[in-house]
């Protein structure tokens, strides 16, 4: 009997216990499960795989395209979120993207005040760019634009592009193609900013709607929280992520989350207490200077604060005590 040969492809879908990987050699989509265990890297993470690692799959021997997962790659760079059942828990999103593309809108639905920040703490530990899309640019009046344009500020200071979008007009859908192409990117975005509609205008055929319909029958039972990589014909594959409804980080430390708000982390070096600042009460801190001097934002600074309160009030630290 020939022994069957390790094949490499790249996860697009996760089911839980099935998981869909894309060969190399062909694009054919295979059907795997897990052989034996794997030492998750790292603790704390519910899934052992996700979407994008690349893995090494042993092929069965009938015809049946089945195949089993031994063997997973070191991953460049990854997106968790906190485990829907263990708060305390890592659920990995997605692995191996090139960039991350938050849609957002300021009307229809309103944009949620902090959800940017909320969502940049997600990519900040591994330095994955973003880009943030603004759709619905049609709908913006005088007061929208003036919104966007002070969002726009904010964010491009620290790094991270804008681009401002519509799915009805195509206004920015060429700018936006153009990021995309021959690039890996993670797409999120609250549900309703436009997302399949945005999808069907770069790829007609590339429909998300789909996937959002089986999330909207389990309505307030938001169990889906698997990604999903679908190849774009011009170069390029996206992974679709289910609608965010509230991103928590209980996973976290606060030292964690004041460290991934770049600009702070930056001004920590002149904080008294460095970088075990917190900047919130502590004597000398640079933060708390710059922004009494309109160098930091009050929106960032309002976003660090909730977040640091909302892992408080989880008692992160009584929990953890060993
Ligand atoms: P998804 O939940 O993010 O996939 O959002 P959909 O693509 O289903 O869009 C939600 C609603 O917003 C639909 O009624 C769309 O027609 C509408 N929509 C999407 N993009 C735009 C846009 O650029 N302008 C306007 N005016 N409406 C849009
Ligand atoms: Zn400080």
């Amino acid at each position: 009997q020939k022994p069957p040969s390790l094949k490499s492809g790249t996860i697009i879908k996760s089911t839980g216990s099935w998981y869909q990987v894309r060969l190399d050699e062909d694009g054919t989509v295979v059907r795997c499960r897990i052989i034996g265990k794997f030492r998750t890297e790292g603790q704390g993470f519910t899934n052992p795989v996700t979407v994008g690692d690349k893995v090494g799959v042993l092929l069965s021997e009938d015809e049946e395209v089945v195949g089993g997962i031994q063997k997973i790659e070191p991953r460049t760079n990854y997106v968790v979120r906190q485990s829907p059942r263990r708060k305390h828990d890592m659920h990995l999103l997605a692995s191996n993207i090139d960039q991350a593309i938050l849609l957002v809108t300021i009307v229809q639905p309103n944009l949620k005040q902090g959800f940017i920040d909320r969502f940049l703490l997600m990519t900040e530990p591994f330095n994955i760019p973003v880009k943030l899309v603004f759709n619905k640019a049609d709908l913006y009046g005088e007061e929208e634009m003036a919104i966007y344009e002070y969002l726009q500020g904010i964010y491009t200071e620290i790094g991270h592009e804008t681009l401002l979008v519509s799915a009805q007009t195509n206004e920015g859908i060429d700018r936006l193609r153009s990021l995309l192409q021959g690039k890996t990117s993670l797409v999120s975005g609250q549900s309703g900013v436009g997302k399949s509609s945005l999808a069907s205008r770069l790829q007609p055929e590339l429909d998300l709607r789909t996937n959002e319909l089986s999330d909207y029958s389990g309505k307030g039972q938001h169990t889906t929280t698997f990604a999903e990589m679908y190849t774009l014909d011009m170069g390029g594959f996206i992974i679709d992520t289910p609608g965010i409804k509230t991103l928590s980080f209980n996973y976290l430390s606060p030292k964690d989350v004041a460290h991934n708000f770049r600009e702070f982390f930056v001004l920590s070096e002149n904080c008294r207490f460095g970088a075990d600042c917190l900047h919130r009460n502590e004597p000398g801190c640079a933060v708390k200077e710059a922004l009494q001097e309109g160098k930091v934002n009050e929106l960032r600074y309002t976003s660090y604060l909730t977040i640091l309160e909302e892992i408080d009030e989880q008692n992160y630290w009584e929990r953890r005590k060993v």
